[in-house]
């Protein structure tokens, strides 16, 4: 079964997420449980995680079907230890809310070295980081993404994504998610090669661990490392790569949501891609 939504907004309170989805004729979505440019927000209500719940159960959204995003402040890879520290706190606090409202899995980017420290220590700190927070907290899956490689983002490698993943002690709480656009972007060739792509992902971090993915079109080319989404069908990737996608057995029962740039047109992208996966 595929799960198929986009990354709807939470404003007004996570409750309203859900309602949004099944707006737009999801399967699936993503939210921010918090405001993700500030580092603290106020704690959920009680209202708020009861309202979620029901809302979550009356339009069928279980928990393969949502995957939440962290907040774009969070760098588990900090080479400063206080900032890595800060870093840190707000993690287990996004864990927290998530287990608040019966979300099992969540999702961020793995961290960035700012040029200071070598890939190589940046994602031993990224994963000493996860299993400080993994121990704190219970039942919740942190779901690395993958990047397009910008700037000194990691995560932009298959091979990266599993030396996180070979230091993280739980293996049942550590998980992938791939974003089409940011593979695309970072090298690999999804829109010609998707057999091979598919096969390198196999073998380096395994089916096992992907736990949602992002389904992007790129206005970036191959390679380019820059992180710049599109419409689907309107960017370099192209229609033909979604359907194979969609009609990939190896991926099934996981969040793909959308976030692509004109959200009033989601609605039909969702329909095309459940139209294909049904197929
Ligand atoms: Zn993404
Ligand atoms: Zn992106």
């Amino acid at each position: 079964m595929k799960f198929i939504g986009a990354h709807v907004s939470a404003a007004g309170g996570v409750e309203n997420a859900p309602l949004r989805a099944h707006e737009i004729g999801a399967t699936a979505f993503a939210l921010f449980t918090k405001n993700q440019r500030q580092w603290v927000a106020k704690p959920l209500t009680e209202t708020s995680i009861e309202a979620f719940k029901a809302n979550c159960e009356k339009y069928n959204y279980g928990v393969n079907q949502i995957l939440p995003h962290d907040s774009y402040l969070i760098n588990l890879g900090h080479p400063d230890i206080d900032k890595r520290q800060k870093s840190l706190d707000a993690f287990i606090d996004e864990l927290q809310r998530c287990e608040q409202l019966g979300i099992n899995r969540l999702n961020f980017h793995p961290g960035s070295h700012l040029r200071e420290i070598s890939e190589e220590r940046c994602m031993d700190y990224i994963a000493e980081s996860i299993n400080f927070a993994l121990d704190q907290t219970q039942g919740v899956i942190a779901v690395l993404e993958n990047t397009a490689g910008q700037g000194s983002n990691l995560g932009y490698q298959h091979e990266q994504l599993a030396y996180i993943i070979d230091k993280v002690e739980d293996k049942s709480r550590i998980g992938v998610c791939i974003d089409t656009c940011h593979a695309y972007a970072a090298g690999y060739d999804l829109k010609n090669n998707y057999t091979e792509v598919m096969k390198d992902f196999e073998s380096v971090v395994g089916f096992q661990y992907l736990k949602g993915m992002h389904l992007n079109d790129s206005k970036a080319t191959l390679g380019q490392k820059l992180d710049r989404h599109h419409s689907l069908g309107q960017g370099e990737i192209g229609w033909p790569m979604f359907k194979q996608l969609m009609q990939d057995p190896r991926i099934d029962n996981i969040p793909m949501t959308l976030e692509t740039i004109d959200p009033s047109i989601w609605s039909d992208e969702i329909k095309q891609l459940i139209m294909w996966a049904n197929q």
